[in-house]
């Protein structure tokens, strides 16, 4: 597509996103689909289920079960098959009660032809966002103009084979680049999770993050200090009678840990900070439902439904963010048998990527060689940059045992990952899937996917790696 058909595509799709277009019997009861949400030249969608059935499409893809990506999708539908990972599949029939009949789970990390898609194949890989979550790696020729979009491809009945990553909602790690279905690939189209496509967007990179929760919570279980200097009030704790592993320490150590979380994701960093404190966790029967339906059986086996039996309990996120938390232990302190939990603080987590504030005086259009010598040069995220933040409006007999703290805890790539993913594959086009609703943004956005072009090819004219050096696979 020529930079003037895409701008003109983009505006299409604009229009067709826009909130005051109303599905009539005129426009055909149905939201046209935005160019972006059909694959060039194949008969396959990908998180496109507000548009009813879309022409020519025969294959319904959904990357991961946020809501989001799955808007419209319900026990009503039938347009067409929906293809997904095994976890997302479960929770698509548990959630949104969808007729299994429609759902096809895939097997990871293996090529599989697509039925009724012109033989086109689809690796699903491991996304690093929330359980079940996939990045879809689609191979195959052009066989129809499906869609819409009323710009078509001319290479439809064409020989040659195209390739597009959809990167769904993910959090870029070296994994995904050195993928055997990926690496030494030229991708067509990458079309890319772009929600924090901003260099202000820095935050530190998720193991680290965890650690510094769960040791957080383990020095304050143990009566250490938190700032880093030891504390003259808990020299006895200093000495050893907190023991990780002894259940008579645990009861003794007062704490009460509350994690905020959407419906499905973060549950690493609930189990980081239950295994710290050799805790269960406890959660409401709603969203254990939900937790039984992803394939994690370390997980499972830490689950109570009995809250007085675990020091770490889950809430839906806007409880941690509001004056409900206050009523959350009010609560549980009124129940009957509360003594047998015996807390006399409360630590709450709001973990989300929006907690990060970047450093005063930071670079906002560095090059792209500063962003990558920034980020790799930082020292690692510990639980002393683990702030509190402003007390929520709790109830006064509770409120002054409470500390809310925010975390950096992010499921989709800080700027520095987006930067390492683009620059460590071959691909010929970017297609931003998120903050696409302007001209500005969209225009912002498309500025950075040049630059990284522009540097991934003066890498490859030079010596070095075509993967950037990374710490560990799981993170850049
Ligand atoms: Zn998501």
């Amino acid at each position: 597509m020529s930079s003037h058909d895409e701008k003109a595509a983009w505006e299409e799709a604009q229009q067709a996103e826009d909130r005051n277009v109303k599905p009539t019997k005129a426009n055909g009861g149905r939201r046209n689909a935005p160019f972006y949400k059909v694959l060039q030249g194949m008969p396959i969608a990908v998180d496109a289920f507000r548009y009813g059935a879309i022409p020519n499409v025969t294959a319904y893809f959904l990357t991961h079960a946020h809501s989001d990506h799955y808007t419209n999708l319900s026990s009503n539908w039938k347009n067409g098959l929906i293809y997904c990972s095994e976890t997302t599949a479960n929770l698509v029939v548990h959630m949104l009660s969808v007729d299994k009949k429609w759902v096809r789970p895939l097997p990871m990390n293996v090529p599989t032809v697509v039925p009724n898609s012109g033989g086109v194949t689809v690796t699903l890989i491991e996304a690093n966002h929330c359980p079940g979550s996939c990045l879809f790696f689609f191979e195959g020729k052009q066989t129809v103009n499906a869609g819409d979009s009323s710009f078509k491809s001319n290479f439809v009945g064409s020989s040659r084979i195209f390739r597009y990553l959809h990167c769904g909602d993910f959090r870029a790690c070296p994994h995904h680049v050195l993928h055997p279905s990926v690496k030494g690939k030229k991708i067509d189209t990458v079309y890319l999770d772009t929600t924090y496509l901003n260099p202000k967007y820095c935050f530190p990179p998720q193991p680290q993050v965890v650690s510094a929760c769960a040791e957080l919570v383990r020095r304050v279980a143990a009566g250490e200090s938190i700032d880093g200097t030891p504390d003259a009030g808990s020299r006895t704790s200093l000495t050893g009678w907190f023991n990780k592993s002894s259940e008579a320490s645990l009861k003794a150590c007062g704490l009460l840990i509350v994690v905020g979380t959407y419906s499905i994701g973060k549950e690493r960093i609930v189990k980081g900070i239950a295994k710290s404190l050799n805790s269960k966790i406890f959660c409401d029967g709603r969203k254990t439902a939900i937790l039984r339906c992803e394939d994690d059986d370390e997980l499972l086996s830490m689950l109570t439904n009995d809250p007085c039996d675990a020091r770490v309990h889950v809430v839906p996120l806007g409880t941690v963010s509001s004056d409900r938390l206050g009523d959350y232990i009010e609560k549980l302190a009124r129940r009957k048998d509360s003594s047998r939990l015996k807390w006399e603080r409360v630590i709450a987590f709001r973990p989300t990527g929006w907690t990060f504030t970047p450093p005063a005086g930071m670079d906002m259009s560095p090059s792209i060689s500063k962003v990558l010598a920034r980020d790799m040069t930082r020292a690692p995220f510990t639980y002393a940059q683990l702030k509190p933040i402003r007390a929520n409006a709790a109830p006064v007999s509770v409120k002054s045992k409470i500390t809310v703290y925010g975390v950096p805890y992010s499921e989709h790539s800080s700027f520095f990952e987006l930067t390492c993913f683009a620059l460590s594959c071959d691909w010929v086009r970017m297609i931003a899937t998120v903050n696409v609703g302007s001209a500005a943004s969209r225009a912002k956005m498309s500025s950075w996917v040049a630059k990284w072009e522009k540097e991934r090819e003066r890498r490859r004219s030079g010596e070095e790696d075509v993967v950037v050096p990374y710490r560990s696979e799981d993170y850049w």
